[in-house]
């Protein structure tokens, strides 16, 4: 049991906190370009009298607006995980586990800084 009482995190916080701001510029980034994918479907399928179901372009849009949507949605989220990671980081919770407690491993951390659970309590 450590003297002082602290848990050790795996990655010092100016680290974590770089980490965190670059992969939230990066996840901003990819939100832009998939808001502008998504308007252009959506520009496609207005000039293309795609309001007609039975016609197979207009599903084809339909499909795509889909899978950018789809794809939109991950990225949100992913912005939000990062956010609330760098609000833990100011609490002073960023890089333990939510259920066990225990330090999350810098090389989890490296490969995914929203991570709120150490490997073995993920999934
Ligand atoms: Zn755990």
């Amino acid at each position: 049991m450590a003297a002082s009482g602290e848990v050790e995190v795996g990655m010092d916080a100016e680290s974590s906190r770089a980490a965190l701001r670059r992969a939230r510029a990066e996840t901003e980034l990819l939100i832009a370009s998939l808001t502008r994918d998504l308007n252009g479907v959506i520009d496609a399928s207005l000039s293309s009298n795609a309001d007609d179901e039975h016609d197979p372009e207009g599903a084809t849009i339909a499909f795509e607006r889909a899978q950018v949507a789809a794809l939109l949605a991950g990225a949100r989220r992913r912005l939000a995980d990062l956010d609330d990671a760098l609000s833990r980081l100011d609490a002073g919770t960023y890089g333990r586990c939510e259920r066990c407690g225990l330090p999350i491993p810098a090389e989890r951390l490296a490969v995914r800084p929203s991570a709120r659970t150490c490997v073995h309590c993920a999934g």
